[in-house]
C-alpha cells in the first residue's frame, strides 16, 4: 500500500436497490450518501442540503457499473468522458434528463448539461 490521498467520491456503500446515478455526471452512489455528501462532481446542486434535489438530480434507472479509480488513464473513462470528474463508480448509461429547474441551476453555474 502506499501513495497519496486522492481525492475520490465514495464509491457505493453497497449493490443494493438503494443506489441512484446522478443525471448530469452519472455518478453512482447510495441515496445515504448522495444525502449525507452530495454529488462530488456536482456540488453545485447541492443535494446535502437539498434533499429534494437527490430524487430529481439522480435516477435508479440507470444500467452498467465501472469503477473508475483513475479516468484520467482509463479507456472506459475516456469513452464515458467521464475523465474530469472524481474517481468513483460511474453508471455506463442513465434515463432520463434533468428537470428544467435542475437545467436552470447547471446554467447558472456556467455548467453545460448535455441531456442523453
Ligand atoms: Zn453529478
Amino acid at each position: 500500500m502506499g501513495g497519496g490521498h486522492h481525492h475520490a467520491a465514495q464509491v457505493p456503500a453497497s449493490l443494493g436497490r438503494d443506489l441512484r446515478a446522478c443525471l448530469r455526471c452519472r455518478l453512482v452512489k447510495t441515496y445515504d450518501q448522495f444525502n449525507k455528501n452530495g454529488c462530488e462532481n456536482c456540488k453545485f446542486f447541492h443535494m446535502e442540503q437539498e434533499h429534494d434535489r437527490i430524487l430529481e438530480c439522480t435516477t435508479v434507472n440507470f444500467s452498467g457499473l465501472i469503477s473508475s479509480m483513475d479516468p484520467t488513464g482509463s479507456w472506459a473513462a475516456r469513452w464515458l468522458r467521464i475523465s474530469k470528474f472524481v474517481p468513483g463508480c460511474y453508471a455506463l448509461a442513465v434515463s432520463g434528463v434533468l428537470n428544467e429547474d435542475m437545467q436552470n441551476i447547471c446554467e447558472d453555474n456556467n455548467i453545460k448539461y448535455v441531456p442523453r
